[in-house]
């Protein structure tokens, strides 16, 4: 099985991401983790990620596209096990580049909170590494969360829409989305429509991520039995 975790920074998709790890043994990628530790080797990639960061504004697209497709690429165990995307696509032109790719989702979960609860969330996990003498991420500030979260919220709707503007319309479930893999007249490129016409239905779940950490995880794992 191959997930996209998404939604705003502070949501939880880094905790929930772990906990999906542990119980269906995907290969977990997070692209700000691979970021971090690419910024704290001083590595090239690092260098030039650095900056955007700290600011809380997005790398670049081809470096971010680059950093996955390359993690994928060579990643055994996301191959055998399958993989959870999370951080990554967060824009459209890196939802068109997996599509393009080859590399098909069977599940979007989209984490949905207020910008006032994540917000507040983001700036307590750095209240408290610092009272735990652990690192405080350098982006993890009140400034740099409201550039995160315009950023979320200006590339949503695109990311989720290069997933589905090809599939028929969803069925009639309030609470998940299934988008069959039947492309819809017009706008579909030829790669998509090869992704799009796989024996596999693409299913997007929205999920409320404002709940206790285990109610979470108890609406995402019904949300992927579904
Ligand atoms: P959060 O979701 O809490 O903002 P992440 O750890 O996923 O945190 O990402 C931290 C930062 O890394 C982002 O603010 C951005 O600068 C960069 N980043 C991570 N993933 C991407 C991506 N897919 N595209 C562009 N920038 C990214």
């Amino acid at each position: 099985m191959n997930v996209i975790i998404f939604g705003p920074p502070g949501v939880g998709k880094g905790t929930q991401s772990k906990r999906l790890q542990e119980a269906y043994g995907l290969c977990h990628v997070s692209t700000g983790d691979i970021l971090r530790r690419e910024i704290a080797k001083k590595s090239k990639t690092g260098l030039e990620a650095e900056q955007h960061v700290t600011r809380g504004e997005m790398v670049p697209d081809e470096l971010i596209i680059r950093l996955v497709k390359r993690r994928l690429a060579n990643d055994v165990q996301c191959q055998r096990n399958g993989w959870l995307l999370d951080g990554f696509p967060r824009t459209a032109r890196q939802a068109n580049a997996m599509v393009l790719a080859g590399l098909t989702p069977h599940h979007i979960l989209v984490l949905d909170a207020d910008d006032a609860t994540v917000s507040e969330r983001v700036l307590r996990r750095a209240r408290d590494a610092s009272h735990s003498g652990r690192k405080v991420r350098a982006d993890d500030n009140a400034q740099t969360v409201r550039t995160r979260l315009r950023e979320y919220h200006s590339n949503r709707n695109a990311v989720l829409n290069e997933f589905d503007k090809c599939a028929a319309s969803p069925d009639s479930n309030p609470r998940s989305t299934h988008l069959p893999a039947r492309p819809r007249a017009g706008g579909c490129t030829k790669s998509r429509e090869r992704f799009l016409s796989q024996p596999r239905f693409l299913r997007l779940s929205t999920v409320n991520g404002e709940p206790s950490v285990g109610n979470v995880t108890d609406s995402i794992r019904a949300a992927l039995s579904q």
